[in-house]
Parts: structure tokens; C-alpha cells; sequence
């Protein structure tokens, strides 16, 4: 039977600077992968890694911005190099969700977000998930949102990035799957995170009405991507799994005056 264990793999997630990053790269590790950590800030990069490696575990800092391509592409070649000639997982998880109506969503804002919550991961993908197959296997997992299944007035651009990499999880477990990379993604509901603070009280008046009956902490988000990159989800491809305290989705649509992830 799968296991949660994850000895003797690499794995990458980006924006592990903060936030699900943070956690999903720290409990990768204590389930025994070696993790490599993106983000642009190099002091909140070194401070996950320094204490990963205080609790026993192997980080490293991979420093890249996302939004250019290059980058990308240059940030996927370095993780081989740090990983030994190997990533077995990518979690592609930076993300941006600021909040604009639509006419008032300058040109600026409209890439930036597509640049990091689309096609970081497309490069990424490209890149990475040939090596995983060429080893004989892999697994991907992909941070969507709640925002990408309803039409949220402000959210549109956060949501549509997000609905594309939803669509791209599918097409990717297509293309990948029968080559042994299992690509899956989980969509949280609102959770408190550094990007969040801010928010609470949108992100409580959010969760209150769902049955958790509060927003989610970066820790539970984590353990459904590390059980999503583990053998124990051996026969799972293609799924967008929800973690998100089931908010009622009329919430989401009546609330979308103010921000929200
Ligand atoms: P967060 O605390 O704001 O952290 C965002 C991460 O992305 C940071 O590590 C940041 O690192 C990185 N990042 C931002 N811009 C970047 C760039 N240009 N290049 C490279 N890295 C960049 O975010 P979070 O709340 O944990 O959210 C993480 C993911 O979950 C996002 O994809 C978000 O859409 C999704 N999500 C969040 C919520 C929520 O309620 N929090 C709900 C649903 C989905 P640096 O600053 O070091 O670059």
C-alpha cells in the first residue's frame, strides 16, 4: 500500500517562502523529502530552510521572480542542479489575489497575475515533468482557490488564472499521468496566511456560515498537498481536491465587496 513517507525524494515549491508554502515545505520535510524553497525574499527564504534543517530536515533556498519566464525556466534548471539531477515533486504554489474590478484593473496587474499563477507553472510543468518521467515517475500538485469555481465580482483575473491552472492540472494528469507523473491540485478555501493579514475579518465572516465555521490554518492545507505528492495517493490523477470548510458558494458572490484569496 502508498505511503505518506517521502524519504529519499526532492521536491520544490514555490512561494514556500510564506504562507501553505511555508508549511507545505516544512512538512515535506518531516515526512523525509529533501525540499527546495522558492521565493524572492531571500531573509523569509533562509529563515524556512534554517528551521527545517533545526528540525533535522535538508532545504534549500532557490531564489527566482516568478513572473518572468526566464526566470522560471532558469529557477526549474537550478532546483535539478541543488536536487542531485532530480525533483520528484513540484507543488506550484505562489500566487497573487489582489482585488480589481475589472475597468479599474490596470495592464500591469493583468500580467503580473497571469505571469505567476499561470504560466509559472506552465514552465514549470514543461520543464520539470519530462525529468520526472524520464526517471519513472513524479508528482505535481497545483494551489488553486475557491475563486475559481464562481464568478466573484474583483476576483475575476484571480479567478480566471486559477480556473486555467485547474483546467492545465487536467490536461497535465492527461499528458503526464500515463507516464508515471500523477498531477493533482487542491483548492483551499480562505485561510490565514501573511498575504491574508489584513482580511480576517472577510476571511471569518467568510468561513462562518460553512461547517468548519472558521478559515483554515496554512498546516491543513499542507497536509492535503503532502498526501496529494505521497504514494498514498497512488490512483489519484487529475483531481481538484477541496479544502476549504465547504463555504456555502452564495457567500462568496454577496461578499465580493472587499478582498479576498
Ligand atoms: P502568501 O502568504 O501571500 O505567500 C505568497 C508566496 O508567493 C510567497 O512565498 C511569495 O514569496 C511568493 N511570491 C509572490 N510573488 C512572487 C513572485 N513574483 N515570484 C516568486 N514568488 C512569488 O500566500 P498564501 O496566502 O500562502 O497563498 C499561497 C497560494 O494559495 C496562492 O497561490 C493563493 O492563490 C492560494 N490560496 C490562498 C488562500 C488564502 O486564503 N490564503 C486561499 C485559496 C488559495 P516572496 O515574497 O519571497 O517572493
Amino acid at each position: 500500500m502508498g505511503s505518506l513517507d517521502l524519504t529519499g525524494r526532492v521536491a520544490l515549491v514555490t512561494g514556500a517562502t510564506s504562507g501553505i508554502g511555508a508549511a507545505t515545505a516544512a512538512l515535506l520535510a518531516q515526512r523525509g523529502s529533501r525540499v527546495l524553497v522558492a521565493g524572492r525574499d531571500s531573509a523569509r527564504g533562509e529563515s524556512v530552510v534554517a528551521g527545517i534543517r533545526a528540525g533535522g530536515g535538508w532545504a534549500d533556498f532557490v531564489a527566482a521572480d516568478l513572473r518572468e519566464a526566464q526566470s522560471v525556466r532558469q529557477m526549474a534548471r537550478r532546483a535539478l542542479d541543488l536536487g542531485g539531477g532530480r525533483v520528484d515533486i513540484l507543488v506550484n504554489n505562489a500566487g497573487i489575489y489582489p482585488f480589481a474590478l475589472t475597468e479599474k484593473a490596470p495592464e500591469s496587474e493583468v500580467d503580473a497575475i497571469y505571469a505567476l499563477n499561470m504560466k509559472a507553472p506552465f514552465h514549470l510543468v514543461a520543464e520539470l515533468a519530462p525529468t520526472m518521467a524520464e526517471r519513472g515517475g513524479g508528482a505535481i500538485v497545483n494551489v488553486s482557490t475557491i475563486a475559481a469555481a464562481f464568478g466573484v465580482a474583483g476576483l475575476g483575473l484571480y479567478g480566471s488564472s486559477k480556473a486555467a491552472v485547474e483546467l492545465l492540472t487536467k490536461t497535465w494528469a492527461a499528458e503526464y499521468g500515463p507516464r508515471g507523473v500523477r498531477v493533482n491540485a487542491v483548492r483551499p478555501g480562505p485561510v490565514r496566511t501573511e498575504g491574508t493579514a489584513g482580511m480576517e475579518g472577510y476571511l471569518e465572516a467568510l468561513a462562518a456560515q460553512a461547517p468548519a465555521g472558521r478559515p483554515a490554518e496554512p498546516e491543513e492545507i499542507a497536509e492535503a498537498i503532502a498526501y496529494l505528492a505521497s504514494d498514498a495517493a497512488s490512483f489519484v490523477h487529475g483531481v481538484l481536491l477541496p479544502v476549504d470548510g465547504r463555504p456555502h458558494s452564495r457567500l462568496l458572490t454577496r461578499a465580493a465587496c472587499r478582498p479576498t484569496a
